[in-house]
């Protein structure tokens, strides 16, 4: 048993009379990507951005590498990496300036080139953010999340309205972070892509998770009920189509 970096118990929240977290509890291991999957409205953000630091809870327990969210959130923002939404970016600023920006917010020193490299973007060092294209703000902004070194990344939908190409290539990324042994969680509507990137996933609905496991144990447990796909299942998906006539490369470069 890897050891338990994220415990959260009985975790609610109340805006106003309304309840978007219902008391929801669980556990995320250390080098573990964590999903959280769950229709619109079902309370991923309003989760993640507790844990992040960045909304207050109700009620409920939210423990981080040790550190109590109610005691000790200095020390859970230093050992993280919070997803910025694209447009926290100042558009007009070239990206190491960009991250230069954030060396001063972490009070940190990373060689913004070596930064870019690592999410593939040193060619576009001294481009302006406004001039990338979608694929590669998200590259971007994921970089931004690992200026401080952190434990843990929140990644909050981060494969949105991209193309298949951005998107694969983005996964490679992730993966690549988590395989340094940085935890991750995400959130994403995607269910091929939380099949393929998640060891673990919880479904929320209605600010409860209604279930949590490995997505191969997932579908398993469905198929022992006797669940059968209506249609004959090919060996291949459109998407496999796309990627073969298109190619893997990426094409915002
Ligand atoms: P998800 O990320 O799963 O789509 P959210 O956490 O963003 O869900 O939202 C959960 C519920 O809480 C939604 O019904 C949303 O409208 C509501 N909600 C989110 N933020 C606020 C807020 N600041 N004030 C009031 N209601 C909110
Ligand atoms: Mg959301």
């Amino acid at each position: 048993m890897r050891k338990i970096i994220i415990e959260v118990k009985n975790l609610v929240k109340r805006y106003g009379d309304f309840e978007a977290v219902k008391g929801i509890s669980f556990e995320v291991e250390e080098g573990e990507i964590f999903g959280l999957l769950g229709p619109n409205g079902a309370g991923k953000s309003t989760s993640l951005e507790i844990m992040e630091t960045l909304r207050f809870k109700t009620s409920g327990e939210v423990i981080i590498d040790g550190f109590c969210l109610d005691k000790e959130p200095e020390k859970i923002k230093r050992i993280i990496g919070v997803q910025l939404q694209t447009s926290g970016f100042y558009p007009g600023l070239k990206l190491t300036e960009l991250i230069d920006l954030f060396n001063g917010l972490y009070n940190e020193k990373v060689d913004a080139l070596s930064l870019l490299k690592t999410v593939n973007l040193e060619d576009k060092a001294e481009s302006r953010y406004k001039s990338l294209s979608g694929g590669q703000k998200q590259r971007f902004s994921i970089a931004t999340t690992l200026i401080n070194h952190p434990k843990i990344i929140f990644l909050d939908e981060p494969t949105t309205g991209l193309d298949p190409q951005a998107r694969r290539n983005l996964w490679e990324l992730i993966k690549s972070i988590r395989d340094k042994g940085t935890t991750v969680i995400i959130t994403t509507h995607y269910m091929d892509e939380a099949e393929i990137l998640c060891d673990r996933v919880a479904i929320m609905d209605e600010g409860r998770i209604i279930a949590l496991d490995s997505p191969g144990n997932m579908i398993d447990k469905l198929l022992s009920r006797g669940f059968e796909r209506v249609r004959e299942v090919k060996g291949a998906s459109l998407e496999d189509v796309f990627i073969q006539l298109t190619g893997h490369a990426m094409r915002d470069e």
